[in-house]
C-alpha cells in the first residue's frame, strides 16, 4: 500500500489517466503533509557529518551508500537547513583542541563553497530564510563541546567571527569550566570562568547549547544567559531516563525563558527498554564510546561504522530491542503537552547516532510532518517545530548580542 502510494506520488499522470487509482491515492492528510513539509524550513540543529568531510570515500554532493546526510538525500527529505557539528573527543584540550576545531570549521566552509549551487553558509535567521527563498540549503555551524576553546575565552570571539552559531558547553566529559551529564561533577555546574564564557557567547550571538551538560550546569547557564538557550540534541527523560535527556522540570525552565529542545533520535535516548539493554550490554554510552575509541583511535569514520556494526549485531542476536521512528513523535508530543508547541524542534544527531527503524536517514523526515498532522497539530505549529522555533531563538540571541554591543 505504502509502495503504491509512493509510485502514484511520483507519477501524478497515472492519477489523471486512471480513475481506478484515485480512491487508493485519496489520502488527503498525506498530500497536505507533503505540501507543508516541502514548503517549510526544515532545520536540524545537530549533524555529525563534518567528520565525514575528512574521508576520501565521502562526497557531500553525491548520494552516499552509508551514513545519513548528503545533498541529494537532503533534497529528497526536504531538509533545507543544517547545523554541521564541530566535534572532537572531549579529552583533547588546550591548543590541540583549538587547532582541530579550526580544521573542521574550515572543512565546513570549504564544503559549502564547493557546493554553492545548492548550499549557502548562514550566520543569521534572516540568512536562513533567504537561503530558503533561493531554494538553497542553509548551512550553519555549532561547536559541540566547550573544551574546543582550549580554556581561552578569546577563542569564543574567534569562533563567532568564523560563523559558529551555538556552542555546547561540554561533551561526554567535564571540561575546564563546565560539568557534563555523563561525568562525575567536578565544578558544581559552571565555574565563574564558565559563567563569563556564557556572557561572552551572548555578546557574540552564539546560542548557549545545554545538551550534554549536567543538570546543575544547565540551571547555572539558564540563570546567567541573557538570551534563550537551546538543547541542540536532547530528548525527554520522562520517556527515557537517560542523563543526556532533559527532565520535565528542566524543559519547563528552558521554555519559561523562551528556549527550545531539539529532539535527538538516538535509540538509547528515546526508548527506555533499549537504553536499559544497551547499558547492560555496553555499560553506558561513554563506556561504549571508549571501547570503540580503543579499536579506532582518532578515525571518526571507523568509530561510526563500528558503532553501527556493534548495534546491528546485538539487535540481530536479540540482545537489543527494536525501536521504531514513532518514538521521536512521542518525545515531540511530550514537550508540546508539557510546554506548548513553541519550544520543541529537531536535532537528529544524524551521522553521529544509531537511528530508530524507519528513520534510516534524512530522506525519511517527511514522515515526521505527516505523523504530527495526523495527531491533529496545526500547520503553524508543525512549521514551528520543523524550524520556526529555532529561528525565533536565533533571532532573540541576535537581538541580545546587538544590545550588549551597544552598551558602553
Ligand atoms: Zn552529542
Amino acid at each position: 500500500m505504502r509502495c503504491l502510494r509512493a509510485v502514484l506520488a511520483a507519477c501524478p499522470l497515472l492519477l489523471t489517466i486512471s480513475p481506478l487509482f484515485a480512491p487508493v491515492h485519496g489520502d488527503d492528510v498525506a498530500d497536505r503533509a507533503r505540501k507543508l513539509h516541502f514548503s517549510s524550513i526544515v532545520l536540524d540543529t545537530h549533524d555529525d557529518t563534518t567528520q565525514r568531510f575528512f574521508s576520501k570515500s565521502y562526497d557531500l554532493a553525491k548520494r552516499n551508500p552509508d551514513g545519513h546526510i548528503d545533498i541529494p538525500r537532503m533534497k529528497e527529505g526536504g531538509m533545507n537547513a543544517i547545523f554541521f557539528s564541530i566535534w572532537i573527543d572531549g579529552r583533547i584540550m588546550g591548543p590541540p583542541a583549538i587547532e582541530k576545531a579550526l580544521d573542521q570549521i574550515d572543512a565546513v566552509h570549504e564544503n559549502v563553497l564547493r557546493n554553492s549551487k545548492d548550499m549557502l553558509f548562514c550566520r543569521t535567521a534572516e540568512e536562513v530564510r533567504r537561503a530558503h527563498k533561493e531554494g538553497k540549503i542553509a548551512a550553519l555551524m555549532g561547536v559541540e563541546g566547550g573544551h574546543m576553546i582550549g580554556n581561552d575565552i578569546r577563542i569564543v570571539r574567534i569562533f563567532g567571527d568564523l560563523g559558529v552559531r551555538y556552542m555546547t558547553l561540554s561533551h561526554f566529559y567535564n571540561d575546564e569550566w563546565a560539568d557534563s551529564s555523563t561525568d562525575k561533577p567536578a565544578h558544581n555546574g559552571l565555574t565563574d570562568y564558565g559563567k563569563e564564557i556564557v556572557r561572552e557567547m551572548n555578546r557574540q550571538g552564539i546560542m548557549v547549547d545545554i545538551s550534554h551538560v549536567s543538570d546543575k550546569t544547565f540551571y547555572d547557564a539558564l540563570e546567567v544567559s541573557k538570551a534563550p538557550l537551546i538543547a541542540s540534541h536532547s530528548s525527554c527523560r520522562a520517556i527515557c531516563n537517560h542523563p543526556r535527556d532533559m527532565s520535565d522540570d528542566m524543559i519547563k525552565a528552558l521554555a519559561a525563558k523562551g528556549g527550545v529542545i531539539q529532539i535527538n533520535y538516538e535509540k538509547s535516548f528515546i526508548d527506555q527498554a533499549y537504553k536499559d539493554a544497551s547499558d547492560k550490554l555496553f555499560g553506558g554510552v561513554v563506556a561504549q564510546f571508549d571501547q570503540l575509541k580503543k579499536a579506532c583511535g582518532d578515525d571518526e569514520e571507523c568509530l561510526g561504522k563500528k558503532m553501527l556494526e556493534m548495534e546491528k549485531q546485538a539487535t540481530r542476536e536479540g540482545k537489543l530491542p527494536h525501536v521504531t521512528w514513532e518514538r521521536i513523535i512521542e518525545h515531540i508530543d511530550h514537550v508540546v503537552k508539557l510546554v506548548g508547541a513553541d519550544h520543541v524542534g529537531l536535532g537528529s544527531d544524524f551521522d553521529g547516532a544509531t537511528m530508530p527503524e524507519g528513520m534510516d536517514d534524512c530522506t525519511q523526515l517527511p514522515k515526521i510532518t505527516e505523523a504530527l498532522m495526523r495527531k491533529g497539530y496545526s500547520d503553524d505549529d508543525i512549521r514551528k517545530i520543523l524550524g520556526g522555533n529555532l529561528l525565533r531563538v536565533m533571532e532573540q540571541n541576535e537581538k541580545v548580542a546587538r544590545e550588549l554591543h551597544s552598551q558602553p
